[in-house]
């Protein structure tokens, strides 16, 4: 970072509050992730699209807002890219991106604490570590039972052995505290140092020009506007916000800014074009009392598939079943896991543009739906996950299995407060206490609209080489996709890679929109 250099005097803007050393709030130390549901910690009025804005409306979609950005509100799920994704992205020209360049960043931020080895960072200054199998939940367990049964390899160490299979999940955090980009990277000492100031609460509203060369920002800051020059400026604003800033800055495509009214200060046509996410389509299981996960272990995703769907045009290790053992911090949340069918290597694009010059929010369409292959393989993938939950250990520990919808309804009730903990609690007991009533309450809490018991339990292929035809039945079922994950605007096509890192200087060189002539395409391309 420019702080370490002495010379180098750094500006830190930050919008949200600041998690400083010793202040952290507890719901972002929490190694189950209880920030998610602190609506303090994310940008308000941020609607998407999970389609096209004419065939899906806008939803909400959680950004964060917040010191170390995502990090701090995140799964902290810690999954490094493969090999094969980073050949890829140096076939696609991204020159200097390959494994063997990526992998001294991947072990210098890291102090893996579950293995050595010549891929593994001993002293990095982000903890990787894996609820140990004696502690998984017994959903964990069950599923690890199927594994068996199917042959499918156990993989202890996903982040250095690449094989498809069922694995324990890598998180970036210590055994009592999420470890945040903020957290590990702006500590005591870092933050002690003369020549770095650092100022939360401070939106950037706009780039300050002199001719086509950047040479500030200016930001509002409790209330009062203000400019602060700079010889260079990083904007690291996310996958959303930071084509957004860029084409309100008026570098973008020449066509839609004139149409806004936007002076074009550097014609762009890829700001917010290829926008990509990992679409998560979420199977929920209510399970027996006995069989749910400890309150005294946090973290929810323990396990996970990863597997390559082997359908045509599909690239190797394409997707991913996570196993939730839990869904969210209340009562009723410990009832309910899910698995969760994820597309890694999503063929659509989706694309940002703005509905207005100044302000209000943007235009983001996922596209999750537009390309066949994703169809397909989320089609695969949900016949898996029902495979699964086929599986006589895992149907033993549950009564109803239905699909999840993240309705308004369910957001609210996520919210932590002192009233939904009781109202979470009284229908937990109810359910607990008339077990019939669980179907119905979910199904107005989730708002379901398939039942599963009404798909045929026979064993869909888990072979490498299966393929999934396309049914209006199943495929209804998975009609509404949740999304997590980096939104990531790249020309590339996304990898798996799912670590919070201090991004390394020749990244800066390749991404920054600094005070360089804006011709240079280059220094201008959307950041994630
Ligand atoms: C709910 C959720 C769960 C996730 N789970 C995981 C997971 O388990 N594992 C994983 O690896 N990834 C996960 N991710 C994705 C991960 O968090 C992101 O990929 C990552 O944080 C992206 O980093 P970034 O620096 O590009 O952007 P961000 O983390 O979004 O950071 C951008 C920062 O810029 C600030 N900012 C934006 N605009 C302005 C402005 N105008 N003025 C001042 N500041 C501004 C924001 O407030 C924010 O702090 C998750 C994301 C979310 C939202």
């Amino acid at each position: 970072m420019r702080a370490g250099q002495p010379a180098a005097k750094v500006l830190l803007l930050e919008a949200g509050p600041d998690t400083p050393p010793g202040k952290e709030p507890a719901d972002v130390l929490d190694t189950y992730a209880t920030s998610y549901y602190n609506d303090a910690y994310f940008w308000p009025d941020l609607k998407v699209h999970w389609r096209r804005k004419d065939n899906s409306p806008p939803v909400h979609f959680s950004q964060g807002r917040i010191m170390g950005g995502g990090s701090s509100v995140m799964g902290m799920v810690a999954y490094r890219g493969t090999p094969e994704d980073y050949a890829e992205w140096e076939a696609h020209g991204a020159a200097g991106w390959g494994w063997s360049d990526v992998l001294p960043y991947y072990r210098k931020l890291e102090t893996e604490l579950d293995f050595t080895g010549e891929l593994h960072g001993r002293d990095g200054p982000v903890p990787i570590r894996r609820t140990k199998p004696e502690d998984w939940a017994p959903l964990s367990k069950a599923v690890y039972a199927f594994a068996q049964q199917r042959q499918i390899p156990f993989i202890a160490d996903m982040n250095a052995d690449f094989r498809d299979g069922y694995g324990a999940v890598p998180m970036s955090n210590w055994p009592h505290k999420r470890a945040s980009a903020a957290i590990c990277y702006l500590d005591a000492a870092v933050r002690a140092r003369s020549n770095l100031t650092i100022v939360n609460g401070a939106t950037v509203t706009g780039l300050v020009f002199e001719g086509r060369r950047v040479t500030g920002v200016s930001a509002r800051i409790g209330g009062k506007a203000g400019e602060f020059r700079a010889r260079e400026v990083i904007l690291s604003a996310g996958g959303v916000h930071s084509p957004v800033f860029l084409m309100r800055s008026g570098i973008g495509p020449a066509g839609h800014l004139r149409e806004l009214g936007i002076e074009v200060r550097a014609d762009l046509p890829g700001v917010g074009e290829n926008l990509s996410n990992h679409a998560i389509v979420f199977v929920g299981l209510f399970q027996h009392r006995d069989a749910r996960q400890a309150e005294s272990v946090r973290p929810h995703p323990m396990t996970a598939f990863r597997y390559s769907s082997g359908l045509p045009g599909a690239p190797r290790t394409d997707m991913y079943i996570n196993v939730q053992c839990k869904t969210s911090w209340s009562p009723l949340g410990f009832q309910v896991a899910n698995l969760a069918p994820t597309l890694l290597k999503p063929m659509a694009r989706g694309r940002i543009s703005l509905l207005a010059r100044d302000a209000g929010r943007p235009c983001v369409e996922f596209n999750f739906a537009g390309h066949e292959l994703d169809l397909q393989r989320f089609m695969q993938g949900f016949r898996r996950a029902v495979e699964i939950l086929a599986h006589e250990k895992v149907r033993a520990m549950s009564g109803l299995m239905f699909p999840v919808k993240f309705t308004d309804r369910l957001r609210r009730l996520n919210r932590i407060t002192t009233a939904n903990r009781i109202q979470s609690a009284v229908i937990a007991a109810i359910i607990d206490l008339v077990p019939p009533l669980a179907g119905p309450i979910f199904s107005t809490l989730a708002d379901r609209r398939v039942d599963l018991a009404a798909i045929p339990w026979a064993p869909a292929a888990w072979a490498p080489q299966a393929t999934a035809t396309r049914s209006s039945t199943r495929w209804d079922a998975c009609a509404e996709l949740a999304a997590c994950g980096s939104s990531m605007p790249r020309s590339c096509r996304p990898c798996r890679a799912a670590i919070p890192i201090s991004r390394p200087s020749w990244w800066r060189r390749k991404s920054r929109a600094k005070s360089c002539p804006l011709a240079s395409a280059d220094s201008c391309r959307p950041l994630s």
